[in-house]
């Protein structure tokens, strides 16, 4: 692709791939370490909504966002978070080709307060890029609640660019961060920003670069020089893509660069050492600048550090957060039942008048039902069998992952998961999981090894998403109530059926890395953030509209046409029966092998589009009605399973084989993009299924040798 030089606000960078502004719109490019705010700030300036969650690396994925001041309108592209540009990860290597190319007339650094030092790093090597900059320096609540300060007017004499103090999170300093963005623009006479010094000898050597690459490239020639010294193969291959091949190739430049080379060897400063110089050089000053600006207590973190001794203890870390979960699955049963039965009493009378309306507007016959105890009763059972146990489950799943328990969880689960030969960040996207396996498959990005990727991937189904709760939810209080134990005796098998899920999680990983993905597990450095208090009205907004709403949304948009398709098998007269009773019939004789029934079987794969309509499906078939029944009570449920056989048995093997079996027709798709490979995706169908099917057997088996099924 050809170089397009753009220029924007004074600056002269090089767009490439598009992505450049459209005229006369100001683009800025938002940069800064993970979990310091970004997202935050990118959500409050241009009102679109990013992941927000309190723990490093959740932003894989870069976010275009537009806002206006006063006329102007702006655009504003979203680095991924990184700690560093020197490309040691592929966040790494995107934030700074993005910095380079990505079109930009301005970069907005974002640091966070409370650890200015290893901001500054980031900072440092960005203001070598990018010479037009502004500094939001965030968090400055957490830094205050720290008893920290920091000299903002100091920090931006160190830096040479302005600095604005906010805390995104309240929206506080932003009116100045924005009244800055526009002042940065519009005064084209800015100050230099401020450039490490790397010493003599290797000062002397981009001097000498520098002079022979010239005036004329897009890219600041001090930041070019020593890129060209250091020999990176991989950016030199980038610059050329976007720089043209002539660059640096003219003879003046290859003359310039043996001849600091031969400088820099005789000097004790080999290539291999260049880049140790340079970190080391880059770490003094940050150190340096941030010392002189920020002030301490001596005390520390001692908050935080007596509760990560409790939360990451060796004897108690686990078994607090799996009573953290039982905690939060007894909340999601009991609290659901009252609004569920609220709406289930709903959806009965809307139903009637919907049969109403339809008739006066004369419609009758087999497309009234297809309309009203087809689609509109399927509908009606996900939103009052869902809904509840969703708009409880989310905000609280949420609420830990904005005070920073999630990467606790990770890390206490870092060491099985390297055992497994697995990636210890795996523990993350099972938690993701949790919520939607598309979205814990997606989210498996965090995971730098391609092998360690896939093996998160292929394993994510292993713990039950939101799909499946309502059903688990529904046979562990039948079983519950058969054994006579209340609402926490539910919590804690389901807590047990997540465990085994863990487990088996574990174990398939533990076959992948021993077989087809073998290979040696990464070591990766999990960052721990401090414990935040939570933000309640965010954490509700962010979980009913990104997580609940969007699940639900999904999930209606599936049960209308799977509505239909129910209604269909179980009217459509095939031979004897309906084609519903056909297949159950077909598929009976493995159902029976698996402690179940050819019904129950149907259900699972009539529910492939969503797993949240398996068990009306199933009801359906049992009541032989050709239509879903009317949303129900467990109790009444229980009756009706009994009367077709159901034992306790009968409800494990459901339960066992609803936490293990294929995934839904969304993840298998997001699946097949992700890896994009049709092996995968089938490989990823075939394992929790043949785990779920030889479990059910097994377990039948044994219940029959012992008499108990
Ligand atoms: P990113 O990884 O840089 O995109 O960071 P996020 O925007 O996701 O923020 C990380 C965490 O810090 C979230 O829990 C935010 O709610 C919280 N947060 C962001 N800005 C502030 C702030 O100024 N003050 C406080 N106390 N928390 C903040």
């Amino acid at each position: 692709m050809g170089l397009t030089l753009q220029s924007t606000g004074g600056s002269l960078l090089a767009g490439a791939d598009g992505r450049t502004a459209a005229p006369g719109i100001r683009r800025i490019a938002l940069a800064g370490n993970p979990n310091v705010g970004k997202s935050t700030l990118f959500n409050a300036l241009t009102g679109l909504h990013q992941h927000t969650g309190n723990w490093p690396g959740k932003t894989v994925v870069g976010a275009e966002g537009t806002f206006r001041l006063g006329r102007q309108e702006y655009q504003l592209l979203d680095l991924p978070g990184a700690y560093s540009l020197m490309a040691a990860s592929p966040e790494e290597e995107t934030a700074r080709d993005l910095l380079c190319f990505g079109g930009a007339g301005l970069t907005l650094l974002i640091a966070d307060a409370t650890c200015l030092e290893r901001n500054l790093n980031l900072i440092l090597q960005a203001l070598e890029i990018t010479p037009h900059a502004l500094l939001c320096l965030n968090l400055l609540d957490e830094a205050a609640r720290g008893g920290i300060t920091v000299d903002v007017d100091g920090l931006s004499d160190a830096l040479g660019i302005p600095v604005i103090g906010t805390c995104a999170a309240t929206g506080e300093g932003l009116d100045r961060l924005k009244a800055a963005i526009q002042a940065v623009y519009d005064d084209p006479d800015r100050r230099s920003p401020l450039q490490v010094d790397y010493g003599p000898v290797l000062e002397q050597a981009i001097r000498t670069v520098s002079d022979a690459l010239g005036e004329e490239l897009p890219l600041p020639t001090r930041w070019l020089a020593l890129r060209l010294l250091e020999g990176d193969p991989r950016l030199l291959e980038t610059l050329r893509r976007h720089l043209g091949h002539e660059w640096a190739m003219r003879p003046e430049v290859e003359q310039a660069l043996a001849q600091s080379r031969r400088l820099l060897e005789v000097s004790g400063l080999p290539g291999p050492t260049l880049r140790d110089r340079i970190v080391e050089a880059l770490v003094q000053r940050a150190q340096t600048i941030a010392e002189e600006v920020t002030t301490r207590p001596s005390s520390g973190r001692s908050r935080d550090r007596s509760i990560d001794r409790a939360l990451l203890s060796r004897r108690f870390g686990i078994p607090l957060m799996v009573g953290m979960l039982a905690g939060i699955l007894w909340l999601t049963i009991e609290g659901a039942n009252i609004p569920s039965a609220l709406l289930a009493g709903m959806f009965g009378p809307l139903e009637g008048l919907l049969d109403g309306l339809l008739r006066t507007l004369g419609i009758t016959g087999w497309p009234l039902e297809l309309l009203t105890v087809g689609i509109f009763r399927t509908l009606g059972w996900v939103i009052s069998v869902m809904l509840p146990p969703m708009a409880i489950f989310f905000p609280l799943f949420t609420l830990l992952e904005d005070i920073g328990v999630l990467p606790r969880i990770a890390f206490n689960l870092d060491h099985p998961f390297q055992r497994a030969g697995a990636c210890g960040k795996q523990a993350l996207t099972m938690c993701m999981g949790l919520g939607c396996n598309a979205a814990g498959v997606v989210g498996c990005r965090i995971i730098d090894s391609p092998r360690e990727r896939l093996i998160a991937i292929l394993t994510n189904a292993f713990v039950p998403c939101n799909g499946r709760f309502p059903t688990l939810i529904l046979l562990v209080g039948l079983l519950g109530g058969a054994a006579g134990m209340g609402g926490i005796g539910s919590a804690l098998l389901l807590t047990l059926l997540i465990l085994a899920g863990v487990g088996m999680t574990l174990l398939v990983s533990r076959l992948l890395a021993s077989t087809v993905l073998r290979g040696l597990p990464s070591a990766f450095t999990l960052e721990l953030p401090p414990y935040r208090r939570p933000q309640l009205g965010k954490i509700l907004l962010r979980s009913v509209f990104d997580r609940t709403l969007f699940v639900l949304g999904r999930a209606v948009t599936v049960a209308i046409p799977a509505g239909a398709l129910i209604w269909i098998c179980g009217n459509l007269p095939v031979g004897d029966g309906t084609l519903l009773e056909q297949i159950t019939q077909l598929l009976d004789p493995l159902g029976r092998l698996m402690g179940l029934d050819g019904i129950m079987l149907a259900a699972f794969l009539l529910g492939f589009p969503a797993n949240e309509i398996v068990l009306p499906i199933a009801l359906m078939g049992y009541l032989e009605t050709g239509a879903m029944v009317e949303v129900a009570s467990v109790a009444s449920i229980g009756e009706l399973l009994t009367a077709n056989g159901w034992t306790s048995a009968t409800v494990l093997s459901a339960a066992l084989f609803t936490l293990f079996h294929f995934p839904c027709a969304t993840t298998c798709l997001t699946i097949r993009k992700e890896t994009g490979r049709l092996r995968w995706t089938l490989l990823a169908i075939l394992l929790p299924t043949a785990a779920g099917m030889l479990l059910c057997i097994g377990l039948t088996a044994l219940l029959r040798l012992l008499g108990c099924a």
